[in-house]
């Protein structure tokens, strides 16, 4: 019988954060046991969304479990494509695999994703406001970009320093103040 994978997460340096990811093609026991395990992986590092690549997979898959002005929002998103984008909105964003940096990014505002869910079912589903920008987030993982790649050229150079000193935490390790803050 297959059984849960135990997941741990990938950080900046790793090559499969670079790789655009391949779609997923058989829905099966062990796919829903391996989302599952994001999930739990999810939880663990105090995330509200993962992204399979982050835990070396490169397929297109992410989760999230956001809690917003909209509601609450926990879902695995499989094979997703933006249909709509509207209007634009910046806010600060951390991303588990980079801890210690936290930086503003432009997002759309709203968008309409298109998926399936873990078991195969397609669904469509409206994202305002920070839901958005963690679905975005976790997209750009599946296409091997990174929210420092997003930033203005000025900050960009200023995070570029700090990124060339980045080392992977020692697993385990508590992330400290930064990890209280939501990160996808
Ligand atoms: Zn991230």
């Amino acid at each position: 019988m297959a059984s849960k994978p135990e997941l741990s997460l990938r950080y900046y340096g790793d090559p499969v954060l670079r790789k655009k990811a391949a779609p997923v093609v058989t829905f099966d026991s062990d796919f829903a046991l391996f989302v599952e395990a994001m999930f739990d992986c999810m939880h663990r590092e105090k995330g509200v969304g993962l992204a399979a690549p982050q835990v070396g997979r490169s397929e297109r898959v992410f989760v999230v479990d956001v809690e917003d002005d909209y509601g609450h929002t926990r879902r695995a998103f499989v094979n997703p494509v933006i249909r709509e984008r509207d209007g634009i909105m910046t806010g600060e964003e951390g991303c588990l695999s980079i801890p210690g940096i936290r930086e503003d990014v432009k997002r759309s505002e709203r968008v309409v994703v298109e998926a399936r869910d873990e078991r195969g079912e397609p669904f469509t589903l409206v994202a305002q406001g920070f839901l958005a920008r963690a679905v975005q987030h976790e997209l750009d993982h599946l296409d091997g970009i990174l929210f420092v790649d997003r930033l203005s050229p000025i900050k960009r150079k200023l995070v570029e320093a700090r990124l060339k000193r980045f080392k992977a935490p020692v697993s385990g390790h508590p992330l400290g103040a930064e990890g209280l803050e939501p990160s996808f």
